[in-house]
């Protein structure tokens, strides 16, 4: 089977080629540039074992324009959606986060419904930011789980900080998926994975000067940066390689609809314990939490996840551990 994958060069997406490379798919990927697609073919070409034909590519230089995803989904099986922008700080809310994420999701359905009628299913990569309300804080004594939203409103997320539109960015593009398939009942249900913050080993080929916002998180608290390890401002986390492992079981499952895909709560001073002992050399730079007081926070219920899906959340201590060996080996590269 060929899987269309938008963004197949991101830090997520990564780990979505290497669970279907390890299912046997094949991957049709979209990238933004020719060059992009150069640096996927150079961190997963030994996927491919001598068969090119498991790793190609079509440029799709802006998902938020009309047709943008016409051509690519052309004769594929399936579709998983990741590519949508994780930055916080932007110029313009709507042009830089709401409008890619919002227009690239109902723009690729609309793809899918008009060139491609075989494709079952489509998977969204979502996020926890469309699960959880900002507004409510670490709201202790309450359970997230896949049946709560972000109340968030389209007014407050053009003029909010950028966090508040990120998550609205997510909250809106899901919610378009599901508003597509309950109007216009194409041939297809979609499935959407919600994972919080995802940390793991990167293998997108990054580099230090442009980590993903996920992994910086991380590499703030061993690079002697952060002082003090500041508010867990979302506390709850996934691994990237079980967020990868869930995009394709979602897809092969007999239910589709969302899958909150996240190990368990943790705080940053946990992390920063973590690190000391996985990388001994960096212990001096982790910052001193001996004064941060644990903050009581929400549960969350991943029940539905591990029983649909099978999987087996990573723990936190791996997680963690392969992150920051994955980030000191970038330090040694550069
Ligand atoms: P990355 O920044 O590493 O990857 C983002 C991907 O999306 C890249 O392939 C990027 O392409 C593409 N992309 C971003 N903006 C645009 C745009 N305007 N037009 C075309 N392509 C675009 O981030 P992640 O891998 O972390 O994020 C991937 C997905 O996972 C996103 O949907 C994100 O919301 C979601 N997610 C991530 C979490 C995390 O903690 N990392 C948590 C929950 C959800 P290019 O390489 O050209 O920039």
């Amino acid at each position: 089977q060929l899987i269309l994958v938008t963004g197949a060069s991101g830090f997520v997406a990564a780990h979505v080629l290497n669970s279907l490379f390890k299912e046997g798919y094949k991957v049709r990927g979209t990238v933004r540039s020719e060059a992009t697609a150069n640096k996927v073919r150079k961190t997963h070409g030994h996927h491919l074992k001598g068969d090119d034909s498991r790793l190609t590519f079509a440029i799709v230089p802006d998902i938020a324009a009309p047709g943008a995803f016409d051509e690519s989904v052309k004769g594929v099986d399936g579709v998983f959606h990741t590519a949508s922008p994780f930055v916080m700080q932007v110029e313009d809310n709507v042009r830089d986060l709401l409008d890619p994420a919002v227009k690239g999701t109902t723009s690729i359905l609309e793809a899918v419904e008009k060139n491609a009628p075989q494709v079952k299913r489509v998977v969204v990569t979502s996020s926890f930011a469309a699960i959880g309300d900002p507004m409510k804080g670490a709201r202790p004594g309450y359970t997230y789980s896949e049946k709560d939203w972000n109340p968030v409103t389209y007014e407050e997320a053009k003029n909010g900080p950028g966090v508040i539109a990120y998550c609205a960015s997510k909250t809106f593009a899901e919610q378009a998926a599901y508003d597509f398939v309950k109007e216009k009942k194409p041939n297809f249900d979609v499935a959407t994975i919600c994972p919080p913050m995802i940390y793991g080993p990167l293998e997108h080929g990054a580099s230090l000067e442009s980590l993903n916002t996920s992994s910086a998180d991380i590499y703030r608290l061993m690079n002697g940066s952060s002082k003090e390890p500041g508010p867990t401002s979302i506390p709850c986390f996934a691994d990237v390689r079980d967020v990868g492992e869930a995009h394709v079981k979602a897809y092969e499952s007999k239910e589709g609809g969302r899958y909150f895909i996240s190990t368990s709560t943790f705080s940053y001073p946990q992390v920063c314990e973590i690190i000391k002992k996985a990388l001994p050399s960096h212990a001096s730079k982790v910052p001193d939490c001996s004064t941060t007081e644990e903050v009581e926070t929400f549960t969350i219920d991943n029940e539905h996840a591990q029983k649909a899906l099978g999987i087996h959340f990573t723990s936190l201590e791996k997680t963690i551990t392969d992150t920051v060996k994955s980030l000191a080996k970038l330090e040694q590269a550069a």
